[in-house]
């Protein structure tokens, strides 16, 4: 059965129920949904991106492609600007998608990143197959929020190597202030099962370089320590050392909440090293030896890449 027939729809987009928002927009015609996306596959940047958890890619980086858009868009979001559509992206249908890909691993990438695909889940899918068709070797890195519909993941069955999702919230009422979604950790906690259902356990290569699996990360946000703690508590308890879990120390206060008066106080300030430093010895005496973390360094516009 096909994914289209699968959503017993013709037109994925009109209305659209891809992910666990199901707004029921009608993305036709220009119009967009709670994800700022209309149905054209918009993409803001593709580059060779070095700064990806140190087993993926190898040397020659992940060649990464930032789609425009977001359907969690939460309030804090290290890439903002692009969370929508900008009028500065470039859109590609699926076989100039599947070129894109190609190109990037021709520049020396040794995996194929997508960056917040799943809005475009049916085109994204569909240029996948298409670049494995027409030769593409390497991984391919499915890098999304964590909030996903198991239906549309379904798309991707033997299409993603690597899933690389976010776990962001464990509370209800967190992830309800946070990203207007308090059905968050529940959503994702089925979403992240169905990655590892297509994945399995994580496989390096001889070089240690990932070839399959899965590697969950979690970024530490000021002020939210014990929430932390619940994730790391869950994903040790579910998946133990047969996946990553990367905890990420580079919460960076936008521009855009600096500004915004009804913001929460704890998001305007940077995270405090030393809740980190207490949240990297919890994982490791949880038996988390599959882990990466950062260093404080990595805090900072800088890690956020050059958007159009
Ligand atoms: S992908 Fe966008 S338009 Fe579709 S249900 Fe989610 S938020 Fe709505």
């Amino acid at each position: 059965m096909s994914f289209m027939e699968s959503l017993n729809v013709t037109d994925p987009y009109s209305p659209c129920n891809l992910c666990p928002r199901r707004c029921g927009a009608d993305r036709t015609h220009g119009r967009t949904g709670f994800c700022g996306a209309d149905a054209k596959t918009t993409v803001n940047l593709s580059m060779i991106h070095k700064g990806e958890e140190p087993v993926l890619g190898g040397a020659g980086g992940c060649g990464a492609v930032f789609f425009e858009g977001c359907s969690l868009r939460c309030i804090f979001c290290q890439n903002h600007r692009i969370t929508k559509i900008t009028g500065k992206g470039t859109v590609y249908d699926e076989n100039g998608l599947a070129d894109l890909f190609l190109e990037l691993v021709s520049e020396g990438a040794g995996a194929v990143d997508l960056v917040t695909p799943m809005h475009f889940a049916p085109a994204v899918a569909g240029a996948v197959r298409l670049a494995k068709e027409k030769g593409l070797s390497v991984p391919v890195i499915c890098n999304c929020s964590g909030y996903e519909s198991v239906s549309t993941l379904k798309l991707f069955d033997g299409l993603i190597d690597i899933y690389l999702p976010d776990l962001k919230y464990y509370s209800g009422k967190t992830s309800a202030k946070y990203a207007n979604a308090p059905d968050y950790f529940a959503t994702a906690a089925m979403a992240v099962d169905e990655m590892y259902r297509q994945t399995g356990c994580a496989v390096l290569d001889e070089k240690g370089i990932m070839r399959r699996g899965m590697i969950v990360r979690h970024l530490m946000l000021p002020g939210n320590l014990f929430d932390s703690k619940h994730i790391l508590d869950y994903l040790v308890s579910r998946y133990g050392n047969s996946i990553y879990i990367s905890l990420m120390s580079q919460y960076t206060p936008m521009p855009h909440i600096l500004s915004n008066e009804k913001a929460p106080a704890e998001l305007k300030r940077p995270l405090s090293r030393e809740n980190y430093d207490k949240l990297c010895d919890y994982l490791a005496d949880l038996g988390q030896t599959n882990a990466f973390v950062q260093e404080m360094s990595s805090s900072g516009s800088l890690m956020i890449p050059a958007f159009n």
